[in-house]
């Protein structure tokens, strides 16, 4: 801010000293003949220092309260720019909170998720825990188990199937990645898909890619609701997705397509990546590749949004579009973190219930 103020005050200063010099020369040459010459030295001399000290205080005010104004604009569009997951992510679990409070007071009992959590990777027992975290905020029930490392592929199977037929559990969800011993498909496979509420057994893949209602993976759910948030016309515009894992690219390239997006599909092997990003009114990021994706790949107005989670050189979490870089550039775009991160989460509780109501409407 302080090197605008200089800018606009130099510039002021210019134009007001042009028209003071201007000024006091024609009112000078107006007065001289009448006056002998001391007097009109020093009408002169006092007359360009007043004039100039006046035009000095005049520009320098001028210039701050432009430049405060320019500065003030300049925040007001990055923060519409800026689209917060976690308010969002806080607004709908404040209505999933109403939601369970209206069940509980018909002495209904409460909608559950189960996680199933084998070993102690340190990333997943902090997943495990944030969930059992957000369950607890809206009143959602959860049963948190914790199998050791060394438990076997049959054993964690043996454990779904009880799940499954658990009448007190709604979702269930196998914290993911297993022990290399484990073959995580044949352990998806097993849980029942409408308790499914990751939405990746093969069944709840194959109605996304339908069209039929089921579980769609959290996250790719998410980033359509922060679409549907940004006021974002899917219909018929032109999507790109960079990344095509099961968990994201893929399903939200269905969901945009299921909405009538033109949906191309970017990947490591891509050739002229840049080109055809640069095509996209709606461009979502979900590599892994910090601050990969600059103004080069964006095209002037178009929504970003940014799945990654990246740590930089200092430890801190940055997502794969260089934000600072694009931010001038979008209509939108989701920062990280605070942007899809705390979307998925509330997607998992959303689809918890969604679980719940199936079952007791039947
Ligand atoms: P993933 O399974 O590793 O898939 C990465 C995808 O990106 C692959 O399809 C890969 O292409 C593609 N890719 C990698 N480098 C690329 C490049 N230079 N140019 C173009 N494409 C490239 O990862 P993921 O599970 O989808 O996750 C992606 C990111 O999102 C990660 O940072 C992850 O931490 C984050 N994430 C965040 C959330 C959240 O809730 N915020 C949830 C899930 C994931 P190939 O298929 O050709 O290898």
């Amino acid at each position: 801010m302080n090197k605008k103020v200089v800018r606009y005050a130099i510039l002021w200063f210019s134009v007001m000293a042009i028209i003071v010099l201007g000024f006091t020369a024609y009112a000078y040459m107006s007065v001289k003949d009448f006056l002998d010459e001391t007097t009109s030295t020093v009408v002169l001399i006092v007359g360009v220092v007043v004039i100039l000290a006046l035009g000095i205080a005049i520009a320098g005010v001028t210039a701050f309260i432009i430049a405060m104004n320019k500065d003030k604009e300049g925040d007001e569009k990055q923060m519409a720019n800026v689209i917060y997951g976690s308010e969002v992510a806080k607004e709908l679990k404040d209505q999933m909170k109403q939601e369970i409070e209206v069940i509980q007071a018909s002495h209904k009992r409460v909608p559950t998720l189960c996680v199933i959590l084998v070993g102690n990777n340190p990333a997943s027992v902090s997943y495990v825990t944030g969930k059992e975290r957000a369950c607890a905020e809206i009143g959602l029930g959860s049963k948190m188990i914790h199998l050791d490392e060394n438990t076997s592929e049959e054993k964690l199977i043996e454990l779904v199937e009880e799940c499954n037929h658990d009448e007190s559990i709604d979702g269930i969800l196998v914290q993911l990645p297993l022990p290399n011993h484990i073959n995580e498909k044949n352990v998806l496979l097993r849980i029942d898909p409408d308790k499914d509420v990751d939405g990746l057994h093969p069944i709840n893949v194959g109605r996304l890619h339908l069209g039929e209602d089921g579980f769609v993976p959290c996250t790719p759910q998410g980033i359509m609701e922060l679409l549907k948030r940004m006021h974002v016309q899917i219909n018929g515009k032109r999507a790109v997705v960079i990344g095509r894992s099961n968990l994201v690219g893929n399903p939200v390239a269905r969901l945009l397509m299921n909405e009538n997006a033109t949906v191309t599909i970017c990947h490591s092997k891509t050739e002229n990546i840049e080109a055809i990003c640069k095509q996209a009114d709606i461009l979502v990021v979900a590599i892994g590749k910090a601050k990969y994706v600059t103004k080069d790949f964006v095209k002037e107005g178009a929504f970003v949004i940014d799945v990654g989670v990246n740590r930089n050189e200092e430890g801190k979490l940055v997502g794969d579009v260089d934000f600072d870089n694009v931010i001038e550039h979008v209509s939108a775009i989701t920062p990280v973190p605070k942007g899809v991160g705390p979307m998925t989460i509330t997607m998992l509780l959303k689809n918890t219930i969604k679980a719940y109501n199936n079952k007791e409407s039947i």
